[in-house]
């Protein structure tokens, strides 16, 4: 799932170290020293992914961010010095995908990169219908059956559970689930998650304590359905 992406960050050390990171990982890479480079470069070509540094000189990272504004938009991933929950949400309310606060590591960047990147991508031709063992999840219809009694969900039960089936037999990470269920400023309620999974499973489970349809993978995330070979 390669792309290209637009780096916008005026630290020199640290812009080579994200450069280099990225490119490791199979990026394509650009990069801008300041917010008005920053803008040019997202006039001139289109980039799957901008990130982009709050603390910029002259014209900084949200300037760089409204410019985008009615356009068709990369994602953006805004990286800030500060910690700071502030920037954090303000960042999102503007239209931003995710926010990463300094320091951070390229194993984290990476895996922001590529939850980024599958959110943007297009629903393609979905099954209507997933099944596993007695479950069955009507994504159309928004029904959810076991054996053929209908159970009944929470409307966030239901999105949770909507959203694993749709990835049948893949691992969802912690924090795309809390993005796309909860929304976009969600991310580390981790509690949130082991709360509506227990739920689920008492609804749809044989046995909640060991179970097959929901499965948890260890510092991970959740699965609908056991791992297949592909
Ligand atoms: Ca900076």
């Amino acid at each position: 799932m390669a792309g290209r992406i637009l780096v916008v960050e005026d630290d020199r050390a640290l812009r080579t170290v994200l450069v280099g990171a990225l490119q490791s990982g199979g990026f394509e890479v650009e990069q801008a020293a300041d917010g008005s480079t920053g803008v040019q470069a997202l006039r001139a070509k289109t980039f799957d992914i901008v990130l982009l540094d709050i603390g910029l000189p002259f014209v900084d990272g949200w300037h760089v961010l409204s410019s985008l504004e009615g356009r068709r938009v990369p994602s953006v991933i805004m990286i800030s010095a500060r910690g700071d929950q502030a920037d954090k949400v303000r960042a999102l309310d503007m239209g931003a995908d995710d926010y990463l606060a300094k320091p951070f590591g390229s194993d984290e960047l990476l895996a922001r990169i590529r939850a980024v990147l599958r959110r943007a991508q297009p629903p393609t031709q979905q099954p209507l219908v997933v099944r596993d063992l007695d479950v069955t999840v009507d994504l159309q219809s928004h029904s959810v059956l076991r054996g053929d009694q209908e159970v009944r969900l929470s409307a966030t039960e239901y999105l949770l559970l909507a959203e694993l089936a749709r990835h049948q037999h893949e691992v969802m990470d912690y924090r795309t689930l809390l993005h796309r269920v909860w929304g976009p400023a969600y991310g580390d309620e981790r509690h949130y998650l082991r709360v509506f999974i227990q739920r689920l499973r008492l609804k749809l489970e044989h046995d909640p304590a060991h179970p097959e349809v929901i499965q948890t993978v260890p510092g991970r995330g959740y699965r609908f359905g056991p791992a297949i070979k592909r």
